[in-house]
């Protein structure tokens, strides 16, 4: 396996333990955000002296900003083989408020219609559909991934009804990753567009868009540059031109026109009429240099590695005792590197907690803002919730995630192993050594 640390900012800062000694941190928090690569930072700091406002100014910076700024639209279409001529790329600040954006967009043109979503997804591909339109979730099949059949059955059932399929690439959860192309498919063989929260699915593997004339092409793509190794605050959202085309944008001011009087507004061409304000120049470099990067190294490279460490590490936790790994414990099929479990008898909280107070590993540990889904996932009852709602203090569900990052090696989960096993076979030592609130789970 190649040492991808040298790619990637802070790997060699040291971090306190709880025995007062410095370590190395191990990073296994990528699916929350990941931290920028060498070549990011670079191309920041080499554009700096460059960095002027975009598309207004007539000076020699602010012709050249607006030039690096449009051609990341090229960029971004290339890395995920957008058809140029049917969609259009619209630069955000991140997944949420690109899934904010289109759905306050399409509640101008969609006012019968049905949003189906699904159990699996992120609040935020759940909440800003909440808000504008009504709603239906696709099920889980029994491993805990998206079923096919009752998206179909629910595209059956609203007859022509649902207009959009709005559904993760890959679970923040679980790491399942959809077919995004067969339910593409399905979603067009009942009259409805689909929307992929790539979020997860950008930084682990190669997406195709497909052309717009292919019957299982993806009608929108979003996600967030911070998730890719580009944290400077800018995301993505991609979708048909059309759309946006017609109608009022969804945040109106500086940059989205074309002629204002005192009585009339004329809007700019698409994309800039959706992007409001002054945008983020220095978060689009960064994006750029990032997939670049992407590109050189390959994402199927980066997806077989990444998995070949998912694979080993899931291999040793099966033979821990007392460790409980939700979703597919048995196989890298269709996953990208998220694990996440539980040891019976332990808080999730103070699981985390101990991994990094003892071994400096960052994990995280709760819902990961998919609350429905864990719900399930746990197998919680109404009265849980009844429980979880009306008592505080009743202890919180959850579960501790492991995700990889592209410069995440076998040492590292060698240490992480030891620990977990020290900690299930020392559950009283550790309880005692870290008091927590929420013994049970
Ligand atoms: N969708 C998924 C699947 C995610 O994992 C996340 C981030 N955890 C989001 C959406 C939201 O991303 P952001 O916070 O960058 O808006």
């Amino acid at each position: 396996q190649p040492n991808y640390k040298y790619l990637v900012v802070g790997t060699d800062v040291s971090i306190p333990l709880s025995n007062g000694k410095y370590t190395k941190e191990i990073n296994f928090d990528n699916a929350a955000t990941t931290p920028p690569l060498t070549s990011v930072m670079k191309a920041v700091n080499d554009f700096a002296p460059w960095y002027s406002s975009i598309h207004r100014g007539t000076g020699y910076k602010s012709n050249l900003s607006s030039e690096i700024y449009d051609a990341t639209r090229k960029t971004v279409a290339d890395f995920v083989n957008m058809d140029r001529d049917y969609s259009t790329v619209i630069f955000v600040k991140n997944t949420t408020e690109a899934i904010n954006k289109i759905s306050n967009k399409l509640s101008q043109v969609i006012h019968n219609g049905i949003i189906l979503s699904s159990f699996m997804e992120h609040h935020s591909n759940d909440l800003p559909w909440r808000k504008n339109f009504n709603m239906d979730y696709i099920n889980l099949d029994h491993k805990g991934s998206l079923s096919l059949e009752d998206c179909e059955q629910k595209l059956k059932k609203y007859n022509g009804k649902v207009r959009l399929v709005t559904i993760s690439g890959a679970s923040n959860v679980t790491g399942y990753k959809t077919d995004i192309h067969a339910f593409a498919k399905l979603a067009h063989r009942y009259g409805a567009k689909i929307l992929i929260d790539g979020a997860q699915l950008i930084p682990h593997s190669p997406i195709d868009m497909k052309p717009a004339y292919s019957n299982d092409h993806i009608d929108y793509l979003v996600f967030s540059g911070h998730k890719i190794y580009a944290p400077f605050g800018t995301g993505v959202l991609i979708g048909p031109k059309n759309v946006f085309k017609y109608g009022s944008p969804t945040q109106v001011g500086g940059g989205t026109v074309k002629i204002v009087t005192p009585k009339s507004v004329m809007w700019d061409d698409v994309p800039y009429k959706e992007e409001a304000g002054t945008p983020n120049i220095m978060g689009v470099v960064a994006l750029n240099a990032s997939l670049m990067e992407m590109n050189k190294l390959g994402m199927h490279n980066i997806e077989n590695m990444e998995l070949n460490l998912t694979e080993y590490t899931l291999n040793k936790l099966n033979s821990i005792k007392d460790v409980v790994i939700y979703g597919n414990e048995n196989n890298c099929d269709n996953r990208i590197g998220i694990i996440t479990f539980n040891i019976k008898g332990l808080h999730h909280s103070m699981v985390a907690n101990i991994l990094s107070k003892e071994a400096g590993i960052s994990v995280r540990s709760g819902c990961f803002c998919a609350q429905p889904y864990v719900q399930k996932l746990l197998y919680l009852t109404k009265n849980d919730i009844n429980k979880l709602q009306r008592n505080p203090r009743y202890p919180r569900p959850g579960m501790v995630r492991i995700s990889f990052g592209l410069y995440n090696d076998y040492s590292e989960v060698d240490i992480l192993i030891e620990l977990i096993e020290k900690i299930v076979k020392n559950k009283s030592y550790y309880l005692k050594k870290y008091p927590s609130k929420h013994h049970e789970i």
